[in-house]
Protein backbone atom coordinates (compact mmCIF):
# COMPACT_ATOMS: atom_id res chain seq x y z
CA UNK A 1 0.00 0.00 0.00
CA UNK A 2 1.16 3.32 -1.09
CA UNK A 3 1.50 5.98 1.85
CA UNK A 4 -0.95 8.56 1.97
CA UNK A 5 -0.92 12.09 0.54
CA UNK A 6 -1.45 13.90 3.28
CA UNK A 7 -2.55 17.59 2.34
CA UNK A 8 -4.56 18.24 5.78
CA UNK A 9 -1.72 20.93 6.36
CA UNK A 10 1.83 22.08 6.24
CA UNK A 11 2.52 21.25 9.65
CA UNK A 12 2.35 17.35 9.36
CA UNK A 13 6.13 17.31 7.37
CA UNK A 14 8.64 15.34 9.49
CA UNK A 15 12.24 16.94 9.57
CA UNK A 16 14.18 15.10 7.01
CA UNK A 17 17.85 12.91 7.84
CA UNK A 18 19.64 15.89 6.93
CA UNK A 19 17.98 18.14 9.26
CA UNK A 20 18.05 15.13 11.71
CA UNK A 21 21.97 15.06 11.49
CA UNK A 22 21.74 19.24 11.75
CA UNK A 23 19.87 18.87 15.27
CA UNK A 24 22.29 15.94 16.00
CA UNK A 25 25.41 18.34 15.82
CA UNK A 26 23.49 21.26 17.36
CA UNK A 27 25.93 22.91 19.77
CA UNK A 28 23.82 23.86 22.65
CA UNK A 29 23.40 25.44 26.30
CA UNK A 30 21.27 26.98 28.87
CA UNK A 31 18.73 28.68 27.13
CA UNK A 32 17.12 30.08 30.42
CA UNK A 33 20.97 31.54 31.64
CA UNK A 34 21.06 32.56 27.51
CA UNK A 35 23.77 30.04 26.67
CA UNK A 36 22.30 28.57 24.07
CA UNK A 37 24.54 29.54 20.98
CA UNK A 38 22.23 27.89 18.25
CA UNK A 39 19.35 29.63 19.67
CA UNK A 40 20.95 32.83 20.05
CA UNK A 41 21.83 32.55 16.36
CA UNK A 42 18.07 31.47 15.43
CA UNK A 43 16.81 34.54 17.01
CA UNK A 44 19.54 36.75 16.22
CA UNK A 45 18.99 35.54 12.40
CA UNK A 46 15.35 35.83 12.30
CA UNK A 47 15.26 39.08 13.80
CA UNK A 48 17.61 40.72 11.26
CA UNK A 49 15.98 38.49 8.35
CA UNK A 50 12.62 40.84 9.45
CA UNK A 51 14.95 43.78 10.21
CA UNK A 52 13.90 44.16 14.29
CA UNK A 53 16.52 44.25 16.62
CA UNK A 54 15.78 40.84 18.55
CA UNK A 55 14.36 37.23 18.65
CA UNK A 56 12.90 35.56 20.75
CA UNK A 57 12.44 31.49 19.98
CA UNK A 58 8.70 29.77 21.46
CA UNK A 59 7.62 26.43 21.61
CA UNK A 60 4.85 27.69 19.25
CA UNK A 61 3.27 29.91 17.07
CA UNK A 62 0.23 30.19 19.54
CA UNK A 63 3.06 31.05 22.05
CA UNK A 64 4.72 33.49 19.58
CA UNK A 65 2.16 35.46 19.16
CA UNK A 66 0.62 35.66 22.53
CA UNK A 67 3.48 36.94 23.45
CA UNK A 68 3.32 39.60 20.61
CA UNK A 69 -0.32 40.64 21.82
CA UNK A 70 0.43 40.86 24.93
CA UNK A 71 3.34 43.74 24.72
CA UNK A 72 0.90 45.65 22.99
CA UNK A 73 -2.19 45.74 24.51
CA UNK A 74 -3.15 45.90 28.24
CA UNK A 75 -5.41 44.47 30.18
CA UNK A 76 -8.94 45.28 29.49
CA UNK A 77 -7.89 46.97 25.94
CA UNK A 78 -9.02 45.83 22.69
CA UNK A 79 -6.77 44.08 19.31
CA UNK A 80 -8.76 44.38 16.69
CA UNK A 81 -8.58 42.06 13.17
CA UNK A 82 -10.38 40.45 10.62
CA UNK A 83 -12.55 37.68 11.86
CA UNK A 84 -10.68 34.63 10.39
CA UNK A 85 -7.32 35.59 11.97
CA UNK A 86 -6.00 32.70 13.71
CA UNK A 87 -5.49 34.53 17.23
CA UNK A 88 -8.97 35.20 17.32
CA UNK A 89 -9.96 31.08 15.67
CA UNK A 90 -7.15 29.29 16.68
CA UNK A 91 -5.57 30.13 19.75
CA UNK A 92 -8.21 28.99 22.26
CA UNK A 93 -8.63 32.56 23.70
CA UNK A 94 -5.73 33.00 24.66
CA UNK A 95 -5.68 36.59 24.58
CA UNK A 96 -8.41 36.75 26.95
CA UNK A 97 -7.23 33.56 29.27
CA UNK A 98 -3.54 35.11 29.70
CA UNK A 99 -3.80 38.92 29.28
CA UNK A 100 -7.25 40.12 29.84
CA UNK A 101 -7.37 41.22 25.65
CA UNK A 102 -10.39 41.70 24.48
CA UNK A 103 -10.99 41.33 20.57
CA UNK A 104 -13.38 43.00 18.13
CA UNK A 105 -13.61 41.64 14.50
CA UNK A 106 -14.49 42.42 10.83
CA UNK A 107 -15.02 40.26 7.91
CA UNK A 108 -13.30 40.87 4.67
CA UNK A 109 -13.21 37.95 1.73
CA UNK A 110 -10.45 35.97 1.61
CA UNK A 111 -8.95 37.73 4.62
CA UNK A 112 -7.99 40.61 2.69
CA UNK A 113 -7.16 44.00 4.70
CA UNK A 114 -7.88 47.28 3.62
CA UNK A 115 -6.79 49.86 5.60
CA UNK A 116 -10.17 52.30 5.40
CA UNK A 117 -11.85 49.69 6.69
CA UNK A 118 -9.81 49.58 9.97
CA UNK A 119 -9.64 53.15 10.31
CA UNK A 120 -13.65 53.35 10.60
CA UNK A 121 -13.14 50.84 12.78
CA UNK A 122 -10.87 51.29 15.50
CA UNK A 123 -11.52 53.55 18.79
CA UNK A 124 -7.75 54.61 20.11
CA UNK A 125 -8.09 56.46 23.47
CA UNK A 126 -12.12 55.92 23.85
CA UNK A 127 -12.48 57.20 26.90
CA UNK A 128 -14.58 55.46 30.07
CA UNK A 129 -17.14 54.34 28.09
CA UNK A 130 -15.49 52.35 25.41
CA UNK A 131 -13.54 49.68 24.92
CA UNK A 132 -10.12 51.65 23.52
CA UNK A 133 -8.12 49.94 20.84
CA UNK A 134 -4.37 49.50 21.47
CA UNK A 135 -3.66 47.28 18.55
CA UNK A 136 -4.13 46.27 15.20
CA UNK A 137 -3.28 42.83 14.38
CA UNK A 138 -2.17 41.84 10.83
CA UNK A 139 -1.76 37.83 9.09
CA UNK A 140 0.30 37.06 6.16
CA UNK A 141 -0.50 34.83 4.30
CA UNK A 142 -4.23 34.41 5.28
CA UNK A 143 -4.44 31.21 7.11
CA UNK A 144 -8.63 30.61 6.86
CA UNK A 145 -8.84 33.17 4.18
CA UNK A 146 -6.61 30.40 1.58
CA UNK A 147 -2.70 31.41 1.49
CA UNK A 148 -3.74 35.09 0.68
CA UNK A 149 -0.73 36.91 0.39
CA UNK A 150 -1.18 40.37 1.97
CA UNK A 151 -0.03 43.20 -0.71
CA UNK A 152 2.64 44.87 1.07
CA UNK A 153 1.27 48.35 -0.14
CA UNK A 154 -2.07 47.40 2.19
CA UNK A 155 0.35 46.91 5.08
CA UNK A 156 2.36 50.33 5.29
CA UNK A 157 -0.59 52.05 5.32
CA UNK A 158 -1.95 49.90 8.13
CA UNK A 159 1.71 50.35 9.64
CA UNK A 160 1.51 54.38 9.15
CA UNK A 161 -2.35 54.64 9.97
CA UNK A 162 -1.51 52.84 13.47
CA UNK A 163 1.32 54.87 14.32
CA UNK A 164 -0.44 58.07 13.46
CA UNK A 165 -3.32 56.75 15.84
CA UNK A 166 -0.64 55.69 18.48
CA UNK A 167 -2.06 52.28 18.11
CA UNK A 168 0.67 48.77 18.00
CA UNK A 169 0.92 46.74 15.33
CA UNK A 170 1.18 42.85 15.55
CA UNK A 171 1.96 40.71 12.39
CA UNK A 172 1.18 36.78 12.40
CA UNK A 173 3.49 35.81 9.55
CA UNK A 174 3.19 31.83 10.46
CA UNK A 175 3.75 31.87 6.53
CA UNK A 176 5.46 35.43 5.57
CA UNK A 177 8.19 33.12 3.72
CA UNK A 178 5.39 32.28 1.43
CA UNK A 179 4.34 35.30 1.18
CA UNK A 180 8.01 36.53 0.57
CA UNK A 181 8.75 33.83 -1.99
CA UNK A 182 5.39 34.28 -3.79
CA UNK A 183 5.24 38.07 -3.71
CA UNK A 184 9.22 38.51 -3.76
CA UNK A 185 8.48 41.46 -1.11
CA UNK A 186 11.71 41.11 1.22
CA UNK A 187 10.80 39.74 4.31
CA UNK A 188 12.41 43.04 5.81
CA UNK A 189 9.86 44.99 4.39
CA UNK A 190 7.12 42.79 5.30
CA UNK A 191 8.92 42.93 8.79
CA UNK A 192 8.96 46.78 8.68
CA UNK A 193 5.27 47.43 8.82
CA UNK A 194 4.85 45.97 12.57
CA UNK A 195 6.16 46.46 15.98
CA UNK A 196 5.80 42.54 16.35
CA UNK A 197 6.01 39.73 14.16
CA UNK A 198 5.86 35.85 14.67
CA UNK A 199 7.24 33.26 12.21
CA UNK A 200 6.80 29.67 12.44
CA UNK A 201 9.19 27.19 11.72
CA UNK A 202 7.32 24.20 11.97
CA UNK A 203 5.05 25.10 8.57
CA UNK A 204 6.31 24.95 5.19
CA UNK A 205 9.62 25.18 6.45
CA UNK A 206 9.43 21.81 7.85
CA UNK A 207 11.13 21.76 11.61
CA UNK A 208 9.28 20.04 13.68
CA UNK A 209 8.97 22.53 16.53
CA UNK A 210 9.25 26.33 16.90
CA UNK A 211 8.65 29.70 16.09
CA UNK A 212 10.30 33.19 16.54
CA UNK A 213 9.03 36.42 17.74
CA UNK A 214 11.07 39.58 16.41
CA UNK A 215 10.51 43.16 17.88
CA UNK A 216 12.82 45.74 19.73
CA UNK A 217 15.31 44.47 22.03
CA UNK A 218 13.38 46.09 24.85
CA UNK A 219 10.05 44.65 24.18
CA UNK A 220 12.04 40.74 23.68
CA UNK A 221 13.15 41.07 26.87
CA UNK A 222 10.40 41.53 28.27
CA UNK A 223 8.56 38.84 26.08
CA UNK A 224 11.38 36.18 27.75
CA UNK A 225 10.32 37.22 31.22
CA UNK A 226 6.78 36.40 30.13
CA UNK A 227 7.84 33.34 28.07
CA UNK A 228 9.33 31.91 31.36
CA UNK A 229 6.33 33.01 33.14
CA UNK A 230 4.30 30.69 30.96
CA UNK A 231 6.15 28.06 31.08
CA UNK A 232 8.33 28.42 27.90
CA UNK A 233 11.65 29.02 29.12
CA UNK A 234 13.19 25.59 28.05
CA UNK A 235 16.63 24.45 28.34
CA UNK A 236 19.12 23.11 25.62
CA UNK A 237 16.68 23.44 23.22
CA UNK A 238 19.23 24.65 20.91
CA UNK A 239 18.32 20.66 19.07
CA UNK A 240 15.31 22.65 18.12
CA UNK A 241 16.71 25.66 16.91
CA UNK A 242 18.99 23.61 14.81
CA UNK A 243 16.31 22.46 13.09
CA UNK A 244 14.62 26.09 12.05
CA UNK A 245 18.12 27.30 10.96
CA UNK A 246 18.90 24.08 8.82
CA UNK A 247 15.14 25.02 7.62
CA UNK A 248 15.82 28.84 6.73
CA UNK A 249 19.77 27.67 4.74
CA UNK A 250 17.38 25.17 2.61
CA UNK A 251 13.50 25.25 2.93
CA UNK A 252 12.97 28.99 2.42
CA UNK A 253 13.11 29.54 -1.55
CA UNK A 254 11.68 25.58 -2.32
CA UNK A 255 8.49 26.82 -1.34
CA UNK A 256 8.06 27.62 -4.78
CA UNK A 257 7.56 24.02 -5.38
CA UNK A 258 4.49 23.88 -3.00
CA UNK A 259 3.20 27.23 -4.51
CA UNK A 260 3.01 25.75 -7.96
CA UNK A 261 1.78 22.00 -6.90
CA UNK A 262 -0.91 23.61 -5.05
CA UNK A 263 -1.87 25.47 -8.59
CA UNK A 264 -1.47 22.29 -10.76
CA UNK A 265 -4.02 20.50 -8.42
CA UNK A 266 -6.10 23.61 -8.01
CA UNK A 267 -6.38 23.72 -11.98
CA UNK A 268 -6.82 20.43 -12.40
CA UNK A 269 -9.91 20.85 -9.90
CA UNK A 270 -10.83 23.80 -11.66
CA UNK A 271 -11.06 22.09 -14.54
CA UNK A 272 -12.55 18.94 -13.95
CA UNK A 273 -15.41 20.46 -11.75
CA UNK A 274 -17.62 23.31 -12.04
CA UNK A 275 -17.30 25.98 -9.09
CA UNK A 276 -15.34 24.21 -6.77
CA UNK A 277 -12.22 25.73 -6.91
CA UNK A 278 -11.54 29.28 -7.92
CA UNK A 279 -7.91 28.91 -9.81
CA UNK A 280 -6.80 32.75 -9.46
CA UNK A 281 -7.18 32.71 -5.63
CA UNK A 282 -4.44 30.00 -5.09
CA UNK A 283 -1.25 32.48 -4.26
CA UNK A 284 0.33 30.19 -2.43
CA UNK A 285 0.59 26.54 -1.01
CA UNK A 286 -3.02 26.18 -0.43
CA UNK A 287 -6.03 25.33 -2.16
CA UNK A 288 -9.98 25.83 -0.99
CA UNK A 289 -12.86 23.75 -2.14
CA UNK A 290 -16.07 25.41 -1.78
CA UNK A 291 -18.58 22.80 -1.54
CA UNK A 292 -22.04 24.36 -1.51
CA UNK A 293 -23.08 23.91 -5.34
CA UNK A 294 -22.30 19.89 -4.80
CA UNK A 295 -23.93 16.92 -3.22
CA UNK A 296 -21.01 17.51 -0.95
CA UNK A 297 -20.46 18.01 2.22
CA UNK A 298 -16.31 18.90 3.30
CA UNK A 299 -16.69 16.39 6.21
CA UNK A 300 -18.01 13.31 3.57
CA UNK A 301 -15.51 14.47 1.20
CA UNK A 302 -12.98 14.54 3.67
CA UNK A 303 -13.83 11.00 5.03
CA UNK A 304 -14.12 9.37 0.94
CA UNK A 305 -11.08 10.89 0.09
CA UNK A 306 -9.51 9.39 3.24
CA UNK A 307 -10.52 5.81 2.65
CA UNK A 308 -8.16 6.78 -0.79
CA UNK A 309 -5.61 7.58 0.71
CA UNK A 310 -6.08 11.13 0.61
CA UNK A 311 -6.44 13.19 3.61
CA UNK A 312 -7.77 16.81 3.09
CA UNK A 313 -9.12 18.94 6.10
CA UNK A 314 -12.83 20.06 6.53
CA UNK A 315 -12.48 23.14 7.67
CA UNK A 316 -16.17 24.17 7.81
CA UNK A 317 -19.67 22.69 6.38
CA UNK A 318 -18.88 23.40 3.36
CA UNK A 319 -14.97 24.46 3.38
CA UNK A 320 -12.54 22.36 3.06
CA UNK A 321 -8.68 23.09 2.34
CA UNK A 322 -5.68 21.24 0.92
CA UNK A 323 -2.15 22.05 1.43
CA UNK A 324 0.57 21.34 -0.31
CA UNK A 325 4.34 20.71 1.43
CA UNK A 326 7.63 19.69 1.97
CA UNK A 327 6.81 15.91 1.94
CA UNK A 328 3.83 16.52 -0.94
CA UNK A 329 5.76 15.58 -4.40
CA UNK A 330 4.26 15.80 -8.26
CA UNK A 331 2.98 12.30 -7.91
CA UNK A 332 0.97 12.68 -4.33
CA UNK A 333 -0.45 15.97 -6.57
CA UNK A 334 -1.59 13.68 -9.51
CA UNK A 335 -2.80 10.79 -7.26
CA UNK A 336 -4.98 13.25 -4.71
CA UNK A 337 -6.25 15.03 -8.03
CA UNK A 338 -7.59 11.74 -9.71
CA UNK A 339 -9.14 11.06 -6.32
CA UNK A 340 -10.99 14.17 -5.69
CA UNK A 341 -11.87 14.90 -9.22
CA UNK A 342 -13.71 11.13 -9.25
CA UNK A 343 -15.27 11.52 -6.14
CA UNK A 344 -16.62 15.05 -6.78
CA UNK A 345 -17.68 13.88 -10.11
CA UNK A 346 -20.26 11.44 -8.16
CA UNK A 347 -22.25 11.64 -5.44
CA UNK A 348 -21.92 10.38 -1.52
C1 LIG B 1 -0.18 27.61 12.49
C2 LIG B 1 -0.43 29.04 12.69
C3 LIG B 1 -0.02 29.69 13.86
C4 LIG B 1 0.68 29.00 15.02
O1 LIG B 1 0.22 27.78 15.34
P1 LIG B 1 0.91 26.82 16.42
O2 LIG B 1 0.22 25.56 16.16
O3 LIG B 1 0.63 27.41 17.74
O4 LIG B 1 2.38 26.79 16.13
C5 LIG B 1 -0.26 31.03 13.96
N1 LIG B 1 -0.84 31.70 12.97
C6 LIG B 1 -1.23 31.12 11.83
C7 LIG B 1 -1.84 31.95 10.75
C8 LIG B 1 -1.05 29.76 11.65
O5 LIG B 1 -1.45 29.19 10.52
Amino acid sequence: MSSPVDLRSDTVTRPSALMRTAMAEAEVGDDVYGEDPTIVELEQRVAELLGHEAGLFTASGSLANQLGLRLLVAAGEEVVCEAQSHIVRAELGAAAAFSGITSRTWESPRGLLDVEQIRGFVRPNAGPYLVSTTAIAMENTHNFGGGTVQPLEVMQDIGEFASSAGLGVHLDGARLWNAHVASGVPLAAYGATADTVSVCLSKGLGAPVGSVLVASAERITRARVWRKRYGGGMRQAGILAAAGLFALDHNVERLIDDHDRAQRLGFALAEAVDGVVVAEHIETNMVVLELAGTPWTAAALAAAAREQDVWISAMGPTFARLVTHLDIDDDDIDRAAAVLTSLLRSSP
